[in-house]
């Protein structure tokens, strides 16, 4: 038995201006991983393509890796990183192979196709038509159809913060294994519905999506193969961005569809609770200032979130709004991660470990969508370290992987320690704050650039959490993106 694996994310911003050339997908090199590499760099992680190898190795199975690429979510991927990656793909299925496993998001949009994920399937059908392919998404992903009739088997993440990244590459491979066992028959059914869940209301630690998921669970636990609700990622100005589901049964392709049903209801009549409501950052400065000043130091950090500009959601990292707001309020003992500032770190590099320095930080990037310029802020501090920017994941999320913020640096202004990095990283790992020297367990505050998943690793640690309404791509402002092409009626931006 022969299997084809392989890996190619990208979650797609459609209003970002950050470029997503062949570099974003590799790990601190030009293009992306390729063969034996990716075994090494996937072995022992919580990550699908962790586990189709895993599966494959225990069927004892050939295995072929023809390229691992994992970009941080930005602007349309371009055609030529996309081409590269996906025509390795369909080269090593043209070779032979007995069934194909893929790592994708599910929300990629490339300069020449919405549907980058769908694309990519449809190829792959067009050049073996009987070929099963099983397919681990993303909670994020945006289904179009031709992502549903070009798989065997697609299966997506029950958990956000992403904490079975593991779990959803078993659930998506096994079938396909069982397939070729000739112990089942895949039988798939998808649907949508129209609405856009927002980022901050999707966590499946919370309801509605926490029922959801767990009915999606029991759902497996009730002769599905895989059962899955996709909350969607509305910034995405695409038809078929939002929520969906679909759901793998064994040969009974009504049981999927009843199921696939009734995770898409359950998630129509909890529209309500899927939408966003937002704070004045001014109210909210006040608020984390309050409960700051109440609180004992070894009480944990108040976490001032700001979740307009998510790198893990295509913003730009460099929005100084929200850092800005805590710098001028004067809040103590305070931690911010991070700014994505390449030419701020080099600066600070230049200056050396213990330097007294005045820069402009941040606000390198304009945002063209959101008819913004780029709008950095002086500061000044004391550069107090300065790293390569390496470090591996702690878990619970995406466990194991190497990490790389490139060239990094600390920025003490007496008041705020600010971590000042070169590539886009989401503070979801403790480890990203170890490798930089920062505790954020003893900080008053934390400042967060992130919307759900710093949940994963430092939620336990949250005294208190403030949404911190700021500026940015991924803002939280859907009256500040201009949809044009996403399908009509859809809500909450229209009355359903
Ligand atoms: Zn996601």
């Amino acid at each position: 038995m022969k299997l084809v694996i392989a890996q190619m994310k990208h979650e797609t911003n459609t209003f970002s201006p950050v470029p997503t050339p062949l570099a974003r997908f590799a790990r601190g090199k030009n293009t992306p991983l390729e063969g034996a590499e990716i075994r090494e760099a996937f072995r022992n992680t919580g990550s699908a393509i962790g586990a189709f190898i895993d599966l494959a190795e225990r069927a004892g199975a050939e295995i072929v890796l023809p390229v691992a690429g994992n970009a941080a979510p930005s602007g349309p991927v371009e055609t030529g990183a996309y081409e590269w990656m996906a025509g390795r793909i369909l080269d090593a299925v043209r070779r032979g192979c007995d069934a194909v496993l893929l790592d994708l998001h599910g929300a990629m949009v490339t300069e020449r196709h919405d549907d980058g994920e769908g694309e990519l399937l449809a190829r792959l059908r067009r050049l073996a038509p009987q070929l099963p392919v099983g397919v681990a998404l993303d909670m994020h992903t945006n289904l179009f159809p031709a992502m549903c009739d070009n798989a065997t088997v697609l299966a997506g993440y029950q958990t956000y913060p992403h904490i079975d990244m593991y779990e959803t590459g078993l659930r998506a491979g096994k079938p396909i294994l069982d397939l070729l066992a000739g112990r089942v028959r895949p039988a798939m059914a998808c649907g949508h519905r129209p609405m856009l869940p927002h980022v901050m209301r999707q966590s499946s630690l919370d309801a509605p999506n926490l029922q959801i998921q767990q009915r999606a669970q029991e759902m497996e636990k009730q002769g599905a193969l895989a059962a899955t609700f996709f909350v969607g990622f509305p910034h995405a100005d695409i038809e078929w961005a939002g929520a969906s589901a679909v759901v793998v049964t064994d040969g009974d392709a009504a049981k999927a569809r009843a199921f696939c049903d009734e995770l898409l209801d359950m998630a129509w009549q909890a529209r309500a609770q899927f939408v966003y409501r937002i704070e004045p950052l001014e109210a909210s400065l006040e608020r984390a200032g309050e409960i700051g000043g109440r609180a004992r130091q070894a009480a944990g950090p108040v976490v001032l979130l700001d979740h307009y500009d998510n790198c893990a959601s295509g913003g730009t990292m460099d929005t100084m709004t929200v850092l800005g707001a805590i710098l001028d309020a004067g809040l103590e003992n305070a931690a911010a991660f991070a700014i994505c500032d390449p030419q701020a770190v080099r600066q600070m590099k230049d200056a050396g470990a213990g330097a007294r320095v005045t820069l402009e930080l941040g606000g390198r990037s304009d945002m063209p969508s959101l008819g913004l310029k780029g709008r950095p802020r002086r500061v000044t501090g004391t550069v107090r370290r300065i790293i390569d920017g390496a470090y591996r994941n702690e878990g619970p999320m995406a466990r194991g992987e190497q990490m790389d913020m490139g060239l990094s640096a600390v920025l003490d202004t007496g008041k705020a320690e600010i971590a000042v990095i070169t590539r886009h990283t989401e503070p979801y790992d403790i480890g990203a704050f170890r490798a930089l020297g920062i505790d954020p367990a003893r900080k008053k505050y934390l400042m967060l650039k992130s919307r759900v998943h710093w949940r994963a690793g430092l939620g336990p640690l949250a005294r208190a959490v403030i949404e911190c309404a700021g500026t940015g791509v991924c803002t939280s402002d859907y009256s500040q993106l201009d949809f044009r092409r996403v399908r009509r009626p859809i809500y909450p931006l229209d009355p359903l």
